[in-house]
């Protein structure tokens, strides 16, 4: 009989699950995968339900209720390794432009009967409440860095992820750049690498749902913004978006909008 195969479940919490279905988009390689790992937990795709301890717990989604702001302790206190992956798990998600407004109002503009939706006023990143191994950004991840982190962690490596700029990865497809040849308000040179520069090498604009990079220069990016005739409200804008909860771009916006001090 070999070594058992390391258990892995996945979690979601309030999200789209467009992460998870990258997961089952992996289609060739989850056929591979399922010869090595034991997947003991995952609702999207199967009915089977096992309790930790679990090897990898793959978390999907931000913390928005009480209840899932206890969930994530008990799924943190069950896994050897917790791996968040996308937007909403890394950064707050879209959700997260709840925190910038009065959320009772919003509820009551949209519910006949708000007092039934037990939400918290914010919606914040699941590293803001427990320990994270490794985080995967992107909305939603990219395949690729998922199939590379999951290999990388049956082996007991640690995950190497891209720290450099969707700049990086434009050059190396070839493309001519946007800002320079078209005055896009393109958010690459301050967006983490990942996703093959998929945007800018179809014409368009980077508005960096990767998130931010190592160390962005976003004091730079709102001035090249700023140059381009974007008003300081939307550079701010284009900061907040899906990644907006990143500390790195909270700051520049903040600060854009006058909220910082
Ligand atoms: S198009 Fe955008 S991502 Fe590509 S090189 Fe220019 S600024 Fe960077
Ligand atoms: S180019 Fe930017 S917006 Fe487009 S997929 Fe990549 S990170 Fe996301």
């Amino acid at each position: 009989m070999g070594a058992p195969r390391p258990r892995i479940a996945v979690f979601k919490f309030a999200s789209c699950d467009g992460c998870q279905l990258q997961i089952l988009n992996l289609e060739h390689e989850l056929l591979a995968l399922a010869e090595r790992i034991d997947i003991v937990h995952f609702l999207e795709a199967t009915s089977r339900v096992e309790d930790g301890p679990y090897d990898i717990s793959f978390v999907e989604g931000s913390i928005t209720t009480e209840s899932d702001a206890q969930r994530i302790q008990d799924v943190r206190e069950a896994s050897r390794q917790l791996v968040t992956i996308g937007a909403c798990a890394t950064s707050g998600g879209i959700q997260h432009l709840r925190n910038l407004a009065d959320a009772e109002e919003w509820k009551a503009s949209v519910y006949p009967h708000p007092e039934h939706v037990a939400a918290l006023a914010t919606s914040t990143p699941i590293s803001d409440h427990v320990s994270v191994d490794a985080e995967l950004q992107g909305c939603p991840i990219e395949k690729g860095q998922l199939v590379q982190l999951i290999a990388r962690a049956l082996l007991g490596a640690v995950p190497e992820l891209p720290g450099a700029s969707v700049c990086m990865e434009c050059k190396r497809q070839g493309n001519v750049c946007v800002v320079v040849t078209r005055g896009l308000p393109c958010m690459g040179p301050v967006t983490r690498a990942g996703c093959g520069a998929l945007c800018p090498s179809l014409g368009r604009d980077c508005y960096a749902c990767f998130g931010p990079s190592e160390q962005p220069n976003t004091s730079g990016q709102a001035r090249l913004l700023a140059s381009q005739g974007e008003s300081p409200r939307r550079v701010a804008q284009r900061f907040r978006g899906i990644n907006g909860q990143r500390r790195e771009f909270r700051r520049i916006a903040d600060r854009l909008e006058g909220r910082d001090g």
